[in-house]
């Protein structure tokens, strides 16, 4: 029940998302469905196979979910390193998938001053974040400073050893360190349907949004940018302005209202900072990337919530990426090349 509620809370912001790209042309399919345990929506723009490519992004999503990333489904990778024996701990064998995610959510989690930190699983657990239904006004158990305090000593990327060898990625995971990947997951996604997309000589043009991230590919059949609405963290159902873009981009947001709970008039959110164990409060209730690559954009989503619009800006900057803040004032702050996208409403 709780589940229904939260999707049905998300599918509204990604449909006010979708809705700015109205396709009047008879050549494009649009349809929403759950994967990964949020809204998918995708318009495919073709002359033919739109049904077959639109499956297929589906498709990819479920597989990259269930063999790679879950750490609830025992088929995916995650969930079995997560429940490796003290003696696989020692040194295993990765996917090359999950080994070069890996090593990027560690280069990041070194540039981002360990503001992404892909082992704070053990906390997540304690925070229930999954199971959280963005319901008000309910009895949840907070977790008390000590308990938190306890799984942090668990956690940070410098208690996991990750090795390029010639036979592939290994991985070495001190007792009771625990990965989770829901930072990054979407925009691997997005990396992983543009691949696909730019194989199909039939499609011309698609929107593809995975919860909170958003990918654009090719071109609509007049020519006009894409337009990607940035959703107001105060309303959630109204938009702050939209970005326009052309070509091939991914833009990810990560918002204190995308997922938490209230007890005793608190809100808590779902982005932790790993130095408290806590949601993070840097000043800022949402952030916007925009980025060529789908993975940047997600992680850097997250790790600039974490780092405020100061060190935020800063770091995106130094991926080539653009970054948009809304802060707890209401006030709007992002990178000077963020203005080529973005139009205030
Ligand atoms: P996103 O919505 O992309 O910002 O990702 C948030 C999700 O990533 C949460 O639901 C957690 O599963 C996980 N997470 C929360 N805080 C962090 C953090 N500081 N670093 C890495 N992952 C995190
Ligand atoms: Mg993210």
């Amino acid at each position: 029940m709780k589940r229904i509620f939260r999707i049905t809370g998300i599918l509204t912001a990604v449909f006010f998302i979708c809705g700015c790209s109205r396709q009047p042309e008879q050549s494009v399919l649009t349809q929403t469905a759950v994967a990964m345990g949020t809204v998918v929506q995708e318009s495919i723009y073709a002359k033919e196979g739109k049904e077959a490519a639109a499956e297929e992004v589906l498709e990819i999503i479920n597989a990259l979910e269930q063999d790679t990333l879950s750490r609830r489904l025992e088929s995916a990778e995650v969930y079995q390193l997560n429940h490796w024996s003290s003696e696989e701990r020692e040194q295993h064998l990765l996917s090359k998938k999950l080994g070069k995610a890996l090593q990027q959510c560690l280069e990041i989690w070194q540039t981002s001053e360990g503001a992404l930190d892909i082992t704070l699983a053990p906390v997540i657990q304690c925070w229930d974040i999954d199971d959280w239904a963005g319901e008000e006004g309910t009895a949840y158990p907070v977790p008390s400073k000590e308990e938190i305090a306890k799984l942090l000593l668990q956690c940070g990327c410098d208690k996991i050893k990750l090795e390029e060898t010639e036979s592939g990625y290994t991985l070495s995971l001190q007792e009771g360190v625990m990965i989770d990947m829901g930072a990054v997951g979407k925009g691997m996604a997005l990396d992983e349907i543009r691949t696909y997309l730019e194989g199909q000589d039939t499609v011309e043009g698609a929107v593809v949004s995975v919860g909170g991230s958003v990918l654009t590919f090719g071109k609509k059949p007049d020519n006009t940018p894409w337009r990607v609405a940035i959703i107001d963290p105060v309303t959630t159902t109204g938009q702050i302005g939209y970005v326009s873009l052309t070509g091939n981009l991914c833009v990810s947001t990560s918002g204190d209202y995308e997922r938490y709970v209230e007890a005793d008039g608190v809100r808590y959110h779902h982005i932790l900072d790993p130095k408290t164990g806590e949601p993070a409060r840097s000043g800022v209730r949402s952030v916007t990337i925009v980025s060529s690559s789908g993975f940047v954009s997600d992680a850097l989503s997250t790790a600039c919530f974490v780092l405020g619009a100061q060190k935020g800006c800063a770091l995106a900057e130094s991926y080539g990426a653009e970054a948009l803040f809304v802060t707890e004032e209401g006030e709007i702050v992002m990178t000077e090349g963020m203005k080529q996208y973005f139009t205030a409403e």
